[in-house]
């Protein structure tokens, strides 16, 4: 058996640390995360886990302390370094927008030009700014953005919004999205192939764990002359399940479904005439 150990980097503490955390959890990776730890080996899986700052993951990982890591994708692409975007993880969702203060008349993104923009994000702004052909200054500070126009250090600012409510007691307006993001994983460009042979397991289980959240475990009641029905609409992941119910001419039918056509399926399935319809979640989807 071979020694070699998949170094992943996730946040050390903060927005992306529990759902970096579950990931790997829901995953089959059994880990501990003690209070002060800066690392910590998986128990059965060839992983180790290093708790970092977010903002020096791509870093670390591009220097191949680390193998791979988990950062927001505004993280990743704000620095700029050497690696890969290999999967986006459906954590963490956010935007990185442009706002300004609410008494300013928004003419649109031509309002930025020769202004000040205060950010955490200077390379994704700049960027942003090229590509529409907008000259503007960027004042890159690290933390608490949202009150620079405020206290006369910019005009607008550019920074991560959630729900707004930290814009409007800061008596600023959205006016422009820059960038969605997600939590993300990103690789070295050089791993190993024992490495990559770790890394497309671990790929491999994070899909299963995610397909397995968009989809549920669906039991329903129906005549037997509406089995072809049902089946068109809910084809499950080879064919549905049909179980004699002891009712003569009614069968029990077990399926999947997908969560996001859900409601309209459901709709569709009462029209047959199904009934009794129970829907469960699933743990895990293979294949
Ligand atoms: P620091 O590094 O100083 O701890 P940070 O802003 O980098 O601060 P967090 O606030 O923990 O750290 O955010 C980490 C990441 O989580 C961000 O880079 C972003 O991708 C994502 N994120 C930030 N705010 C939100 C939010 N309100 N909702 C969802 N995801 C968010
Ligand atoms: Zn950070």
């Amino acid at each position: 058996m071979s020694n070699t150990l998949l170094r992943i980097a996730i946040q050390k503490s903060g927005r992306l640390q529990e759902g970096s955390l579950a990931l790997l959890k829901e995953s089959g990776l059994s880990i501990s995360n003690g209070r002060d730890q800066l690392k910590t080996q998986a128990r059965n899986f060839p992983v180790e886990v290093l708790f970092l700052r977010d903002d020096d993951i791509p870093q670390y990982v591009e220097d191949n302390v680390a193998d791979i890591g988990i950062v927001g994708e505004n993280v990743f692409v704000e620095k700029q370094k050497q690696n890969q975007l290999i999967k986006k993880l459906d954590f963490a969702k956010c935007r990185l927008c442009l706002a300004i203060p609410r008494s300013e008349n928004y003419t649109g993104l031509k309002w930025f030009e020769g202004k000040n923009i205060a950010t955490s994000y200077p390379a994704i702004v700049q960027q942003f700014l090229n590509k529409n052909n907008i000259k503007a200054g960027i004042h890159e500070i690290s933390g608490s953005v949202e009150i620079a126009p405020g206290i006369g250090l910019a005009d607008g600012i550019c920074d991560i919004v959630s729900t707004g409510s930290t814009l409007l007691s800061n008596g600023l307006k959205e006016v422009e999205t820059v960038l969605y993001s997600e939590a993300v994983m990103i690789a070295s460009p050089q791993l190993s192939d024992e490495k990559k042979t770790i890394l497309n397991k671990l790929l491999f289980r994070i899909e299963s764990v995610q397909k397995a959240k968009n989809n549920k475990y669906i039991l329903l009641n129906c005549p037997n002359d509406a089995i072809d029905k049902i089946t068109s609409v809910i084809p499950g992941m080879n064919s549905p399940t049909i179980l004699p119910l002891k009712r003569e001419g009614w069968s029990s039918l077990h399926s999947v479904v997908d969560e996001n056509d859900f409601w309209d399926k459901i709709d569709q399935l009462k029209s047959f005439g199904a009934q009794g319809i129970l829907v469960i979640p699933i743990e895990k989807m293979i294949g």
